[in-house]
């Protein structure tokens, strides 16, 4: 009898594909074109988002929430960042723009989707679509669209534009939609996801982040860290990387994994192992 061996070729690449979907999972990420989405309301009738920094290009990691601008803490890659933007050489700015904080605004949804799930996700707006959703509050034709009840679904547009950067256009629907009529199911508020809970259960303290930034325990320097960023990560700008930010943290394993007389399974093993451990990561 014949052994058949397994064609572990494709297991890969069910398996990267497989966890790639979990990985982005995480946040929702409107596709490029029309997304129909409900923004939800806040708990406390304050504000229906929270301001949050984002470090987006991190190696092994892909996105990390910012300390300093989340919750006023010291940040280790801010501290990095604020140190390179004093040397002004060409690497040293490369490396700044893939590490310098990027503003979002977390928000709750419902992507609405034919013939798709409909759950209620976390959002990391751009300032553009944050602006455009309270500009329709703030105008009396429409009104608190986040409203449970008599709010209205909006569509967020995704267009790319030359030069590899991706633009956002938003609109609020015409019609009054309730989010029961959405989920099939009534929503109550005390159902809708803390946002601050959201942040805290994802903020990752100042030393477990600097090991991150480095890759090591160890504080390995400046040299070291322009060595690890300077590489070219992808020829896509910035607001189409960091939407495909999840994806390239799968390949960044992928890069860091092999090793001489290592097989094949070895390797995906090793990817397994290194994927569940950034989960583990993200889930604290
Ligand atoms: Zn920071």
């Amino acid at each position: 009898v014949v052994a058949m061996a397994l064609n572990l070729e494709l297991l890969r690449k069910d398996y990267l594909e497989a966890i790639s979907h979990q990985i982005v999972e995480e946040f929702w990420v409107p596709d490029f074109g029309e997304n129909t989405v409900r923004i939800l309301p806040p708990k406390d009738g304050e504000r229906f988002y929270r301001e949050v920094g984002v470090h987006y290009r991190l190696v092994g990691s892909g996105m990390e929430f910012c300390p300093r601008v989340c919750r006023d803490l010291s940040c280790p890659i801010c501290e990095v960042v604020d140190e390179l933007k004093k040397m002004k050489t060409s690497v040293a700015v490369q490396i700044v723009s893939r590490l310098a904080v990027v503003t979002r605004f977390l928000m709750n949804v419902i992507p609405i989707k034919e013939d798709a799930e409909k759950d209620i996700r976390q959002y990391l707006s751009p300032k553009s679509v944050w602006l455009g959703l309270l500009k329709i509050i703030l105008d009396p034709e429409y009104g608190d669209i986040t409203d449970l009840h008599t709010g209205r679904n909006v569509v967020i547009e995704k267009i790319q534009a030359t030069g590899g950067f991706v633009n956002y256009s938003v609109r609020p629907k015409l019609r009054q939609t309730s989010v029961k009529e959405i989920l099939g199911r009534d929503l109550k508020l005390e159902d809708i996801p803390d946002l601050d809970d959201v942040i805290n259960r994802k903020l990752k303290g100042y030393d477990e982040l600097k090991v991150i930034l480095y890759g090591s325990e160890e504080d390995l320097g400046m040299d070291v860290l322009m060595e690890r960023y300077s590489k070219p990560q992808t020829k896509e700008k910035e607001e189409v990387s960091e939407d495909k930010k999840e994806l390239l943290s799968v390949e960044h394993v992928l890069e860091a994994t092999p090793k001489k007389g290592q097989s094949e399974l070895e390797r995906m093993i090793a990817i397994a192992n290194e994927i569940v451990k950034q989960l583990k990561g993200t889930n604290q």
